[in-house]
């Protein structure tokens, strides 16, 4: 007797897929077999990435977006919509990062972070929801997912990231208010906290002298690759996972509980 996990039949949306984990998110559940819509701002990118997954016999699609305009965020789920059918699964993943001391944070390097990782995240579940609400037939077992990628950053402090840390943390609070209001619509809404996984938003740092000496802090002296989540976000868009409500899951090779 074996167990298979299968997501043909289902749409799923992942913002910042253009590299790094998104990118990865993208190709698992395209290889699982979902309808997956590539969407960010470097067209490019989502273009090569997708020829990638049509030549392993995947179907993706290409959506422009931008998560720091409101209006970027409603035509793009709009026009996922038209392409690929009605969305079951957001992985609502696009984030930047940026470091100071906090007495150097300029007004300028706030918004940065916050409107991507705060406010654009926000917007995009609640543009993605809203339309998953009006769907909603009272199948208690097909339920929609939206998976929110917040970080270990989220609930811990780490030097001179402190305005990643604080954006981090609003999206652990934003699933977990997310999940209480809209589990009676069918809609779960899980976080993922990474630890530290090797992708452009920090390959620089993990190559230089800093970097190297953060790895050997870490419980396994290691970072992670992005295929090292493959298996926390292949259960949280699962329809077995239907009783999983608002968890904020780490997935750190430990470093949570140094
Ligand atoms: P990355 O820089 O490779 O990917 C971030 C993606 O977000 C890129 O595709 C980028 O184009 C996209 N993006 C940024 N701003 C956007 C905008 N305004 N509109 C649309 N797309 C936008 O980095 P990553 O490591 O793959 O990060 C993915 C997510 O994982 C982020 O939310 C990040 O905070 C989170 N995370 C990463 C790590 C890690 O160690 N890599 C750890 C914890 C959490």
């Amino acid at each position: 007797m074996g167990v298979e996990v299968n997501f043909e039949g289902k749409v799923a949306l992942i913002t910042g897929a253009s590299s790094g984990l998104g990118a990865r998110f993208a190709k698992v559940l395209a290889m699982a077999g979902a309808q997956v819509i590539l969407a960010s701002r470097r067209i490019d990118h989502l273009k090569e990435l997708r020829a990638e997954i049509e030549a392993e016999g995947g179907a993706a699609h290409v959506v422009a977006l931008d998560v720091t305009d409101y209006a970027s965020i409603k035509s793009a789920v709009a026009h996922a919509e038209t392409e690929a059918g009605a969305i079951d699964i957001l992985v609502n993943n696009a984030g930047v990062s940026s470091s100071q001391r906090l007495i150097d944070v300029t007004p300028e390097d706030y918004a940065y972070v916050t409107d991507t990782n705060q406010r654009g995240a926000f917007f995009v579940a609640q543009e993605v929801a809203k339309r998953m609400i009006l769907r909603y037939k009272g199948d208690a077992r097909k339920q929609h997912r939206i998976i929110n990628i917040a970080s270990l950053a989220g609930q811990r402090v780490v030097p001179e990231l402190a305005v990643y840390c604080m954006s981090k943390a609003a999206v652990i609070q934003m699933t977990k208010s997310m999940a209480l209001e809209w589990g009676q619509f069918g809609i779960n809404v899980n976080a993922i906290c990474p630890g530290y996984i090797g992708t452009e938003i920090n390959l620089d740092h993990f190559s230089s002298e800093q970097g190297r000496q953060l790895i050997n802090t870490l419980p396994r002296k290691r970072i992670g690759k992005p295929e090292d989540l493959d298996g926390l976000l292949l259960l949280l868009a699962a329809e077995e996972s239907h009783f999983i409500n608002g968890a904020i899951m780490n997935a750190d090779d430990g470093m949570g509980v140094q």
